[in-house]
């Protein structure tokens, strides 16, 4: 509502030039009928007039002559007499691109004309409409930004509703209130085309429409989100029980499950920004992320920050937009950043014109000042690319960091693979999953192994076994444990600093109670295994 009554406002306060990106043409025009009919109660009437390259100008489906040129069709806007809002489709063609240059003659002839639309007797205002955002350097002062939503909950149900009410053939009648109601969840963040073609192939598919058709639509929406490059929405089946240890991460994350339902708004407790886990490689980070989405219930879109600084997909800032845009529309949702550090690394350097800088200073405002219910995830392996602004208190709630597991951790790990994989009776057969003797055996001789080598120990046996077609055997864990070089040899000095900085700023993923055996169970006992990064607390 309150993106809506922004729209009257920069019609009220005549601000000559509007550019709303979308694709929604349709929506767009009734929404701007909408504001003319009921919001703007002057007594002056406005006109609404669309204009398209091909078509030119038209009024009430009329067209105007000699109106399709850019030259004519802003001539006509300055003469006209009448109160009238004139939607301009695809205008952007003419303003130029980085490679491209514009088209200087119409971008004068625009400027020209601010005088006569802020001042004319006729209250006129110009609404770009395109699907890409692209304004002139020139013209920057006077084209204000209008972000029109995506379809919302309300206006997703009336159209299943509609769709259903007209196509009378299509048996609903196993469709409850409460699967209606998901129906409509999955299609959030499509535009309203979008929504009701993955409606349309719902019905088509079977002449019925069902819970079944919830996966048609989330598919759908996939789709969509996968084709704007920057976005992968990702469906897992993992739950908390497959992290191995990370228990203060783990019970943070479940203290804030139902943070932005209406018994928390009792409480008055903030809803969660989100957190940043850093840590070493392999021992978990992304696993949690995924997890999360299991264990809050609520979707998860991965943003590859790195795609929106090269600027392979589109521009910078036209990235950062449809990306929130798209998240903020299926929230409450989880973004997670994966690999922050890799997209801004860039963020301080000057040697790209400062869009490094730009977008990332939109990014940090996007994350302190939102108010759709997006938690951020933001995963990290190397701290020391990452700007300080971004360690800033107030940006993430907390900041954590995953050690090496310790032997309680590794137990629990190597219990999760071990259950996860050892399911066939042929291929176990002496090899229980959860013997306890095995897998204290297994944690106790595998000490400095990160998780993703712990996992690869188990893999490695199996295969062992596979290829000579036998069972396993318990010596097949013992030679993989030996031929593992665990990264912690190879990069200690790295795994180091990486504690010295985390002891100042983060707090142990792990719980005390884990980390006070860490040393305790330590054979080697050198510095990587006696000592832990992380403040120690218990959340
Ligand atoms: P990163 O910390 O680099 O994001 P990942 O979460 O991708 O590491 O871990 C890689 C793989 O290693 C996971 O998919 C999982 O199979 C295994 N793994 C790592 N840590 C754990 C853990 N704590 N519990 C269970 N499996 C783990």
């Amino acid at each position: 509502m309150e993106n809506q009554d922004k729209l009257t406002s920069f019609i009220k306060a005549r601000f000559p030039y509007i550019y709303i990106e979308s694709f929604e043409e349709d929506r767009i025009v009734k929404h701007i009928e909408n504001i003319v009919n009921n919001q703007l109660k002057s007594k002056v009437t406005r006109e609404i007039l669309v204009w398209s390259q091909s078509s030119g100008l038209k009024n009430k489906n009329k067209a105007i002559t000699n109106t399709k040129s850019p030259a004519q069709i802003l001539e006509f806007i300055k003469k006209y007499e009448q109160s009238a809002i004139f939607i301009l489709l695809d205008f952007h063609v003419y303003f130029g691109e980085k490679h491209r240059p514009g088209d200087n003659e119409t971008i004068r002839q625009l400027r020209d004309l601010v005088p006569y639309l802020k001042r004319s007797e006729a209250r006129k205002t110009v609404v770009f409409v395109s699907p890409e955002l692209n304004i002139p350097q020139t013209l920057e002062k006077d084209i204000v930004i209008y972000d029109f939503n995506l379809p919302n909950l309300e206006q997703i149900k009336d159209s299943l509703n509609r769709m259903i009410s007209v196509n009378s053939r299509v048996d609903s009648s196993d469709l409850t209130e409460e699967d209606k109601d998901k129906l409509c969840k999955a299609a959030l963040g499509l535009t309203m085309q979008e929504t009701e073609n993955a409606f349309a192939l719902a019905m088509v598919n079977d002449g019925k429409l069902n819970a079944k058709d919830i996966k048609v639509v989330l598919e759908e929406k996939m789709q969509v989100i996968r084709k704007n490059g920057l976005l992968e929405y990702i469906q897992t089946d993992l739950n908390i029980n497959d992290i191995g240890g990370l228990d203060n991460l783990k019970k943070w994350l479940l203290k804030r499950n139902n943070s932005w339902s209406e018994r928390a708004k009792k409480y008055c407790i903030p809803s969660p920004k989100g957190v940043l886990v850093t840590g070493i490689p392999g021992c978990g980070k992304s696993l949690t992320a995924k997890a999360m989405s299991a264990i809050w219930n609520l979707p998860l879109l991965r943003l590859d920050l790195g795609k929106i600084f090269s600027g392979i997909v589109g521009s910078s800032e036209e990235n950062l937009r449809k990306a929130i845009k798209t998240v903020e529309a299926v929230s409450p949702s989880i973004l997670w950043v994966d690999e922050i550090e890799k997209g801004l690394s860039g963020a301080t350097s000057s040697n790209d014109g400062g869009v490094s800088t730009r977008i990332f200073g939109a990014f940090l405002t996007w994350m302190q000042e939102k108010t759709a219910p997006v938690f951020v995830i933001a995963t990290a392996n190397n701290i020391s690319k990452l700007p300080p602004e971004l360690l800033r208190k107030g940006r993430f709630d907390e900041i954590f960091f995953v050690d090496l597991p310790t032997f309680n951790e590794r137990k629990e790990i190597f219990s999760v693979h071990l259950k996860r994989r050892l399911k066939d009776e042929e291929v176990t057969k002496d090899i229980k999953p959860d013997d306890e003797n095995l897998i204290k055996y297994l944690a106790e001789h595998t000490e400095g192994f990160i998780g993703s080598e712990i996992e690869q120990v188990v893999i490695t046996a199996l295969c062992d076994a596979f290829f000579e077609n036998r069972p396993l055997k318990f010596e097949d864990f013992v030679k993989a444990i030996e031929n593992t070089v665990p990264l912690s040899k190879t990069q200690k000095e790295q795994i180091l600093a990486l504690r010295e900085w985390a002891n100042i700023r983060a707090v142990s993923a792990s719980s005390k109670e884990n980390t006070e055996n860490y040393a305790n169970n330590s054979d080697l006992n050198n510095d990587i295994t006696s000592s832990r990064g992380g403040r120690r607390l218990d959340i």
